[in-house]
C-alpha cells in the first residue's frame, strides 16, 4: 500500500466563538498526513520556507510519514488567516498568502512514483495535476478543494477533476462548481466530468457518499466541545483515504467504503476538539476505535 498527498503546510491564523490563535500549524497536507498515518503509511509532497520548525518536520516523520517530498525553499511559509461564526460550517477567509507555493514546482522522489492511492489536497490544482503526471499508475486519484481555486483557477480545476476518481468536496464548493444548489443534482453533474464517486462534507450534518447506483449518510459525531473546525475535512479525507489504502490488494466493495467513511467521520471528530493539530497528533488507535463503536451506536437501528 502507498498513499501520497500533495497539499499544503502553512500557518495558520484562526478566531472562532471559542478562541483565538495566530501562526499555528495546519494546512491540508498535515492534517491528511496526521489523519492518515493512524491507518497506512503516507508519503508526502509539499513546500515550506525556512521560518518552518523542524520539530514539526520530526513530529511527522516520527509517525510514518515520509518527508522526503516535503521541500524547505528560501521564503516563507504558506498562511491562511481565516474565522468562524457561531455557524462552524462556515470557514470566512480574510488572507491567503501562498509564499512559498507560488513558485514550486513539484519533483516526485523516484520511490514516490509507483504509489498507488493518491490524494490531491487542497492546492492549486496546476500543482495537483503536476504531481499526478508524475505518478506513474495511480490506482485510485482522490481529490479535494476550496472556494479560492473555484474562483481563481477554474480552468485546471476542472481538468483535474476530469482525471479523479474520488472528490471529497464540502456542500458549498460542489454547489458552487456545479451551479447546482441540490445536492444530489450537484453529485450528479461531477461525476458526469469523470468522478465515479462524490463525497459531500456537511459540517456538524455529517457526510452524503454518492456514487451511480449508491448513496450513503453518515452523521457528524454530536461533540459537546468543538473549538475548532479547521482541518475537519482533511483530516475526513485521511481516515477515508487511510482506510481504503490499508485495504490495499482487495477488492474494494460499497462497504468498504461505508467504513473508509466512518474512519474519516471518527478520526476529523476529534481535530475539531482543539485548535490546530494538537488533538490529531495525540490520539491512540483505541480513541479511534472507540468512537467508531460510538457511531455504531449512534445510528444502529433495527425494524
Ligand atoms: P479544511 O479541512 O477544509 O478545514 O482545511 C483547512 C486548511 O486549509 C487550513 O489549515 C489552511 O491552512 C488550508 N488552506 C486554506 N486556504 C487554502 C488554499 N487556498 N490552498 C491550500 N490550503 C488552504
Amino acid at each position: 500500500m502507498s498513499l501520497l498527498v500533495v497539499g499544503s503546510i502553512a500557518f495558520d491564523s484562526i478566531k472562532s466563538p471559542f478562541g483565538e490563535v495566530e501562526g499555528v500549524v495546519g494546512g491540508s497536507a498535515t492534517y491528511f498526513s496526521l489523519a492518515a498515518s493512524y491507518l497506512a503509511p503516507v508519503r508526502l509532497v509539499s513546500v515550506v520556507g525556512k521560518d518552518f520548525p523542524q520539530e514539526i518536520i520530526r513530529m511527522l516523520s516520527a509517525r510514518s510519514i515520509d518527508t522526503k517530498g516535503l521541500k524547505i525553499a528560501d521564503g516563507e511559509t504558506f498562511r491562511w488567516k481565516g474565522y468562524y461564526e457561531y455557524d462552524l460550517n462556515t470557514a470566512h477567509t480574510v488572507k491567503t498568502e501562498l509564499n512559498v507555493f507560488r513558485d514550486f514546482a513539484p519533483v516526485l522522489p523516484e520511490e514516490y512514483r509507483d504509489s498507488t492511492y493518491v490524494f490531491l489536497g487542497n492546492i492549486d490544482p496546476r500543482l495537483q495535476m503536476e504531481i499526478l503526471s508524475q505518478v506513474r499508475k495511480p490506482a485510485m486519484v482522490a481529490l479535494d478543494t476550496m472556494n479560492y481555486w473555484i474562483e481563481n483557477r477554474p480552468e485546471p480545476l476542472r481538468e483535474a477533476i476530469g482525471k479523479a476518481d474520488i472528490v471529497i468536496f464540502n456542500e458549498s464548493e460542489i454547489r458552487e462548481i456545479s451551479g447546482e444548489y441540490n445536492l444530489v443534482k450537484a453529485a450528479r453533474t461531477v461525476m458526469g466530468w469523470g468522478p465515479g464517486r462524490v463525497v459531500i462534507k456537511r459540517g456538524e450534518y455529517g457526510v452524503l457518499h454518492l456514487s451511480d447506483g449508491t448513496m450513503f449518510a453518515a452523521p457528524a459525531y454530536p461533540l459537546e466541545t468543538i473549538f475548532d473546525p479547521t482541518g475537519a475535512g482533511d483530516s475526513f479525507a485521511g481516515g477515508f483515504m487511510g482506510y481504503l489504502a490499508s485495504r490495499d490488494g482487495s477488492d474494494l466493495t460499497d462497504m468498504d467504503y461505508r467504513i473508509a467513511t466512518m474512519y474519516g467521520s471518527a478520526i476529523a471528530s476529534f481535530t475539531v476538539e482543539a485548535f490546530s493539530t494538537e488533538r490529531l497528533q495525540n490520539l491512540s488507535p483505541d480513541d479511534i476505535a472507540l468512537r467508531v463503536d460510538a457511531f455504531r451506536a449512534l445510528t444502529e437501528f433495527r425494524v
